[in-house]
């Protein structure tokens, strides 16, 4: 065991500092301060970080500490901690760590014996999830669900059956893909997609993912799903209702399978779930 106190501390520390997800004016001044202060600011891109304290006016030397040199640059922090100096990291956007460089040293330093103390700040799945609408909590950040359909699937059932809320994070290119995913793994849950989060063009989209799909094609920006959790009765009276539509479409020629594919479609439900109610597997 090891205890910290942060504030009883003189020696070298590294601060995890949260910077603005679009909006400049939510660093906060304790956050400024910390930057203008320490010795060394590790960025996850040093141009973008420049710009930001361009901004405050703020001199501090920055370095490259991103995910292709972490274990490296690692080393290097450690060194400039023994040697005394007080190091700020800094992602792109919110909090380093969190689908963000970071994790890696921060082990390394505490291994090391050096304290970590974090700067509160902005970050896109906290404002998300108290807009969306749907229960704050309890609640599981999961951050980007993969590039490959093979991969969303995967990290969609592992979160599938969990009742409680939880939090996506998509890049605008891959949104419906990511979507269509959604729908196939976990049913028509209700969602709301976060937009432009603290930026002119914040937006909120309410409704059911097949809603929701409707709408995704159009959308830019950064953008945040909040997905509520699962509701097995719910699933379970929805998927039930619409067993006797898959003998009716039998009884029109249609192979069970391909009627259950076609009214889970229609439906916007999973045809897992109706495949699994249908031959009495629930
Ligand atoms: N570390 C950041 C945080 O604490 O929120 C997240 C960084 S991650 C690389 C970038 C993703 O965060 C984006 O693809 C998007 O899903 C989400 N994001 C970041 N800024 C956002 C914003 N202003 N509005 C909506 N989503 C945002």
């Amino acid at each position: 065991m090891k205890c910290q106190k942060s504030f009883d501390n003189e020696g070298a520390k590294l601060y995890v500092v949260a910077t603005p997800i679009g909006n400049l004016s939510e660093l906060t001044p304790r956050a400024i301060e910390v930057l203008g202060s320490v010795d060394i600011i590790a960025a996850e891109d040093t141009r973008n970080t420049m710009k930001l304290l361009h901004h405050f006016d703020i001199k501090t030397r920055v370095i490259a500490h991103h995910m292709h040199n972490e274990k490296e640059s690692a080393k290097g922090l450690l060194k400039m901690l023994q040697e005394g100096l007080s190091i700020a990291l800094v992602s792109d956007a919110g909090y380093p760590l969190l689908s963000d460089p970071g994790q890696y040293v921060v082990k390394e330093v505490l291994a090391e014996g050096f304290p970590i103390v974090p700067i509160s700040g902005s970050n896109a799945a906290i404002n998300a999830l108290v807009a969306s609408g749907i229960v704050a909590q309890p609640y599981l950040f999961y951050g980007f669900l993969g590039n490959s359909e093979k991969e969303r699937v995967h990290s969609l059932h592992e979160l599938k059956d969990l009742p409680y809320t939880f939090i996506l994070y998509e890049a605008p290119h891959r949104i419906e893909k990511m979507l269509q995913s959604c729908l196939d793994v976990l049913g028509n849950r209700e969602i709301c997609l976060a937009r432009e989060l603290t930026k002119k063009h914040e937006e909120f989209i309410r409704g059911n993912i097949a809603e929701v799909m409707s709408v995704a094609g159009s959308l830019r920006g950064e953008m945040v799903i909040v997905v509520e959790g699962s509701n097995k009765e719910k699933e379970v009276v929805e998927v039930g209702a619409l067993t006797g539509l898959v003998d009716t479409y039998s009884a029109d020629g249609m192979t069970t399978k391909e009627a259950i594919k076609k009214i889970a479609k229609e439906y916007g439900i999973s045809k897992n779930e109706l495949y699994k109610e249908y031959h009495g597997l629930n």
